[in-house]
């Protein structure tokens, strides 16, 4: 039997505000255990929430990108369960008038365009933390970190639109990408700033009902997504052809073993006995406030990669990896405004340019080289100064030290040799060490010319101007 995987996301994106939903206590990550709390997220009796006015204009910006309705009224719902993480005993989120609904994006897989519907996207508040393990005061015993208690969370939910695990991934960039151009979150999955859990099942193809899925929590990176469904979807399609059924669960990710395992059955929204929050008035948002986050939107993805292809005529290859950040764009640009040859700006940025950012694990507004720096280089290479290798080794240069590229040229003497006198005698030496390639090439061997090419850039270790030795070999040569 031939199956098809159907998919949906509920993303969990951390909002950048300094303070926590309800209460006025800070969201610093790796704050000492339990130094970022206060009764109200500890949930001492007779405290009362108020919220964090930052955290809806940033759901408001958020429903706006992705083309979402905004409610004129919403409400907050208490969310009961019982775990050693949340004090209160329920978690404040919104059930059955979030903030938004509707809306969605648009993913490029392997060249194909699809839009990916979202049913809604909600404020809540996050829990806290257990900890276990070896490096504790006493390992047999479980701690408890509030600090995360509280911090405000966008509950992001797709519809069961993607079907497959590199859809899921393309998806889950590319939220990420809109939070952080929209600057609500900053997408650090590491840190657990984004955190997504996967709803998976399978049914035959063509068929319309949907069939048991399983959840996945907690993926905490790309590659873990992509992993964790692909087996999850080939274990379900051993479940069913052997005749079995799958049950509704949660599993977790084993990422080391690259397998899911069973951890719970799938509660239902029932099991949490959702009412609405008595300690909140209803959430009522005014038209004006909603046009006024739309003003200040940013250009978002999407328009900036169509804006990169008609403006600087470039591939579509680059305009992607150009704008998957709005720093990298924001510098390309920037380059580009003081170096006006985009395709070449371009090569720079997504090669030497991201390769240095990926190995010092900087973002491109970390980068110590800035776009003025780069144009620079770019000007020399053209004015002859510097050879396009040498140029190369410069860059690395002025990214280890923070250094323009003038002062580099200039300190370790890189000028590129233009001076025609001294490459003559340079090549009248080469040519006269190996006179048997020299005969050989007279003789009509032309593919011995790259060699001679080749040996003369050895001589003046890589300084002396191609054009020129290419100019001076013949002249000797021919
Ligand atoms: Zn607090």
């Amino acid at each position: 039997m031939e199956y098809e995987s159907v998919i949906g996301l509920e993303v969990h994106a951390q909002l950048l505000t300094r303070s926590k939903l309800f209460c006025s206590c800070a969201t610093v990550f790796q704050a000492d255990p339990n130094e970022q709390t206060c009764p109200v997220c500890l949930g001492m009796p007779g405290v009362l929430p108020v919220l964090n006015r930052q955290t809806v204009e940033f759901a408001i910006r958020t429903g706006l990108a992705m083309q979402g309705q905004i409610a004129p009224v919403s409400r907050f719902a208490r969310k009961n369960y019982f775990y050693p993480d949340l004090p209160k005993g329920y978690q404040i989120s919104q059930y059955e008038e979030p903030l938004i609904e509707g809306g969605g994006l648009t993913i490029d897989v392997e060249g194909t365009s699809k839009h990916i519907q979202l049913i809604r996207i909600h404020l809540e508040e996050d829990a806290g933390k257990s900890i276990h393990g070896e490096n504790l005061a006493d390992p047999s015993k479980s701690y408890i970190d509030l600090n995360r208690t509280g911090v405000p969370l966008l509950e992001i939910v797709s519809a069961p639109d993607l079907r497959s695990p590199e859809e899921a991934k393309a998806y889950l960039q590319k939220l990420k990408t809109i939070l952080e151009y929209i600057e609500v979150c900053d997408g650090n999955m590491e840190e657990g700033s984004l955190r997504c859990d996967a709803n998976v099942s399978l049914r035959p193809k063509g068929a319309q009902a949907l069939g048991t899925r399983a959840e996945i929590k907690n993926l905490n990176s790309f590659r873990n997504v992509q992993r964790a469904l692909e087996y999850e979807i080939e274990r379900q399609t051993e479940v069913l052809d052997g005749g079995g059924r799958v049950i509704q669960e949660t599993r977790l990710f084993d990422a080391n073993r690259g397998v899911t395992l069973p951890m719970r059955s799938k509660e239902e929204a029932h099991d949490y006995r959702y009412f609405p929050e008595p300690d909140l008035v209803p959430l009522r948002i005014d038209q004006e406030w909603i046009e006024r986050v739309r003003q200040d939107l940013p250009e978002l993805p999407d328009a900036r990669q169509r804006r990169f292809t008609t403006h600087y005529s470039l591939p579509d290859y680059d305009t992607e990896v150009l704008t998957a950040s709005r720093d990298l764009a924001d510098s390309y640009e920037a380059a580009v405004r003081l170096y006006n040859q985009p395709k070449v700006v371009s090569n720079w940025v997504m090669g030497d340019v991201n390769r240095e950012l990926n190995r010092h694990h900087h973002t491109p507004r970390q980068a110590p080289v800035t776009p003025t720096h780069l144009a620079d280089l770019l000007h020399l290479i053209d004015a002859g100064v510097l050879s396009g290798k040498i140029a190369r080794t410069v860059f690395e240069e002025m990214y280890r030290t923070g250094k323009p590229a003038k002062a580099i040229v200039e300190e370790q003497g890189l000028v590129q040799m233009s001076d025609s006198a001294l490459l003559e005698t340079i090549i009248q030496q080469v040519l006269a060490d190996n006179a048997s390639q020299v005969d050989a090439y007279r003789a009509g061997k032309q593919q011995v010319f790259g060699f001679f090419v080749g040996q003369t850039m050895k001589a003046t270790q890589g300084k002396a101007n191609p054009a020129l030795v290419n100019e001076l070999l013949r002249k000797f040569l021919d």
